[in-house]
């Protein structure tokens, strides 16, 4: 048994009498079996093309150079998953956990596995409750114009704090321009927004937070937000 960087899985499948080396989509849970004799041809096409849904090595050496890089126990995963109509982009990638990404994908089956083959899914909907989105005051670089938000670092839901205008983020609410660190350099993988729950854990250890009108930041944090 073996495992790509994208959580696709490839080893022996008995069928009867035969055994056939098989590859595993952890997207939908397709299965495409190697013919016999035919290993170099299935790891041409199925493992090392550039089709979105197997190894994809043109992928994954964008998701590497723009600071994705899964260790031991994380995949490269689709935000969005492809089966729930995400797009096959470096944009759409994260890192994330072996146990929530399969963990996801596993829901997204079971839950739809009475509809027939094919159906569209039209939406993913978090099931963590309403998220929220607090600002711990003015950017120290925008001044007024920009606010310094609160957020979570998508693959280890670290509170970070960001100011959208100007992309500068801090591990704590910033007193003055101290540290430059952009929010892709500190939360490669993206960020999301805190739910109401963990939002009542964070206001004790940050006090002064106020809630902001998310239509006002949304927008421009767009490229950052990861959908779950
Ligand atoms: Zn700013």
């Amino acid at each position: 048994m073996a495992e790509d960087i994208f959580g696709d899985l490839y080893g022996y499948a008995f069928d009867g009498e035969t055994c056939a080396l098989t590859k595993v989509f952890c997207e939908g849970g397709e299965r495409v079996a190697c013919e016999p004799g035919d290993v170099v041809e299935f790891l041409r096409k199925r493992v090392f093309s550039d089709s979105p849904s197997a190894f994809d090595s043109r992928l994954a050496h964008e998701a590497l150079s723009a600071g994705l890089r899964p260790d031991n126990g994380e995949h490269l995963a689709f935000a969005l998953p492809l089966i729930a109509g995400g797009s096959p982009s470096v944009e759409n990638l994260t890192v994330e956990p072996v146990e929530l990404h399969l963990g996801v994908l596993a829901q997204l089956s079971l839950t739809n596995s009475a509809t027939p083959d094919g159906t569209p899914i039209t939406a993913v909907v978090a099931n963590e409750g309403q998220t929220v989105l607090m600002s711990a005051g003015d950017c120290p670089v925008c001044a007024d114009s920009g606010a310094v938000l609160l957020v979570l670092v998508h693959r280890d839901d670290r509170p970070i704090f960001v100011c959208p205008l100007c992309e500068c983020s801090w591990d704590r609410p910033p007193r003055g321009v101290d540290e430059i660190v952009g929010i892709a350099d500190r939360a490669p993988g993206g960020v999301r927004f805190p739910t109401s729950r963990e939002i009542r854990d964070l206001r004790e250890q940050h006090k002064g937070l106020t809630e902001v009108e998310r239509s006002d930041w949304e927008g421009l944090l767009s490229e950052h937000v990861r959908v779950r």
